[in-house]
């Protein structure tokens, strides 16, 4: 068990595939903050073998959707007074705005510089989502 006492209130994001923690690190933009953030690298984990976790001294609003198409894998841990409070297992969303780009030129979306189109999620096992306006595949 990671020990979370060294933080009174704040989030951490645990079950990170070893070797992740960095660029979800980075996809949140959490190298350029002013509060307290902590990445810890290959942490033993009985169900991974090795982890990455993050700490967040802080109460911020995460965005779940990019964090879940991210890695679905990964648990977050709302601290408040040195306790887990909440636990949230992430999963892939079903569907997906402002975050994936359609990748077929003849799409009305690339033509038109259409933004935040919706995806839906059409296979989840090799995480392939459907653009709304042409039903294109793309790999998130
Ligand atoms: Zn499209």
């Amino acid at each position: 068990m990671i020990k979370i006492d060294s933080i009174k209130k704040g989030i951490v994001i645990d079950h990170i595939k070893p070797g992740c923690g960095h660029k979800i690190f980075k996809d949140l933009g959490l190298h350029k903050v002013d509060y307290t953030v902590v990445l810890i690298k290959n942490i033993p984990s009985v169900k991974m073998g090795k982890k990455d976790l993050i700490k967040i001294e802080n109460e911020i609003d995460l965005d779940m959707t990019m964090l879940g198409l991210l890695d679905p894998n990964l648990t977050v841990n709302i601290v408040e007074n040195g306790r887990i409070t909440e636990k949230i297992k992430l999963k892939l969303p079903e569907k997906v705005k402002g975050i994936l780009k359609c990748k077929n030129p003849r799409c009305v979306s690339t033509i038109e510089n259409i933004p935040d189109i919706e995806f839906t999620l059409t296979d989840p096992e090799n995480k392939i989502y459907a653009c709304e306006y042409c039903d294109t595949p793309v790999k998130a």
